[in-house]
């Protein structure tokens, strides 16, 4: 107990990893010593993505080294240096990955319940410089989608979206990673699947999948030939080991979060904070439980009494990305006012009963005093 405690500063996290059983990474991982055979696209990263494609029912997908790089790897093949129309209201490697590509961010202000961009006001924001969307379904909660192709396809824009949350989401009857020319995922060791670093990338073109594949591998067509200019976005066998031993522990996750989301949604409901509201024909993952305040004293308050109780929620995501020092001054009303007052609260597998009762008590004394 004391030496956990010494090397977690926090008893209950925002969140934790899930750990699949050691034997079971141990018998994974025994093919790679079997093969010899440690990246480049061995035996267990070809399983893992064929697992995926299976199970996530998408056509085309490319796992890779972590989340950034596919974003990246999909503004290097579409955003050609222009501007790109995004949200400010999502993790800074959306925006990042803008500027490291030589793009520039226009952002359009989001949705006050669905929290992701208003599509609404995507079109007064293009220009003749605009080459693509990029939006964030934040919180596994999906975008607009169908309004945002059809003003892309009105324009002739690129739509990639940051699905880094979206892991077993469905929208309509089908994964949320099917959508836009391209959707990527994060699988990193806090994302809801994981490879302790890892990611995807995922489209429906096969024109654009032989793109995103030379892309992700040096360009490399063979051992002589390359097919334009690449990067390296392999992910490693070691990782796709850990995604192996994970998989078969999918449902119990998403159960188990489902369990947790609907304890603080039913002991929540009745205080002075609103909870996300998630967009219409969505199958949901239950990927974090964010609670926006209404001020941001009420938001400090309650996250000074959870840490004095050894708790740590995060404060996803602030500031308003459309605040990074490298970013010109754009004023988000929307998306500055909710990240001032946004805090998602720990959700993971193993989060008893006890544990959720005394973070819900806690919140309850702050907000009533
Ligand atoms: C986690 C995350 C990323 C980056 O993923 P990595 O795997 O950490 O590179 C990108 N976008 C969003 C919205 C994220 O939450």
């Amino acid at each position: 107990m004391l030496s956990t405690f010494k090397y977690n500063r926090f008893m209950i996290n925002v969140t934790k990893t899930f750990f699949p059983p050691l034997e079971e990474y141990h018998a994974i991982l025994k093919t790679a010593w079997d093969v010899g055979w440690l990246t480049n696209r061995g035996v267990l990263v070809l399983e893992l993505e064929h697992k995926l494609k299976q199970y996530l029912k998408v056509k085309n997908i490319i796992i890779t080294n972590n989340g950034t790089i596919p974003l990246q790897i999909a503004l290097k093949l579409f955003g050609n240096n222009g501007e790109i129309i995004t949200t400010p209201f999502s993790y800074v490697a959306t925006t990042s990955s803008i500027v490291w590509e030589g793009c520039t961010p226009v952002f359009v202000d989001i949705n006050p319940d669905y929290l992701t961009i208003d599509e609404t006001k995507i079109e007064q924001a293009i220009t003749k410089k605009t080459t693509a969307i990029l939006a964030t379904h934040v919180f596994g909660n999906p975008c607009h989608v169908d309004a945002i192709d059809a003003i892309a396809k009105k324009h002739g824009l690129k739509v990639i979206y940051d699905a880094a949350h979206c892991f077993g989401v469905n929208y309509k009857e089908q994964s949320l990673f099917n959508y836009g020319d391209v959707s990527t995922c994060s699988f990193h060791a806090t994302k809801l699947f994981q490879t302790g670093e890892g990611g995807a990338m995922f489209c429906k073109d096969r024109d654009v999948y032989n793109k995103l594949y030379y892309s992700h591998n040096f360009g490399h067509d063979g051992h002589l030939e390359f097919h334009g200019l690449g990067i390296n976005g392999k992910i490693s066998e070691l990782q796709a080991a850990m995604g192996l031993a994970v998989f078969p522990y999918l449902k119990t996750i998403l159960k188990e979060r489902k369990i947790v989301v609907e304890y603080y949604l039913n002991h929540l409901k009745e205080l002075d904070l609103k909870c996300l509201k998630i967009r219409e024909h969505t199958e949901w993952n239950y990927s974090y439980f964010p609670v926006v305040f209404s001020s941001e004293k009420d938001l400090l308050k309650v996250e000074r009494a959870l840490n004095e109780n050894n708790i740590n929620a995060r404060r996803y995501f602030y500031p308003s990305l459309n605040k990074l020092p490298y970013i010109k001054e754009q004023t988000m009303e929307i998306s500055e006012s909710i990240s001032s007052r946004v805090l998602c609260l720990p959700l993971y597998v193993g989060l008893d009963e006890n544990n959720l009762k005394i973070i819900v008590n806690i919140i309850k004394q702050q907000l009533q005093c």
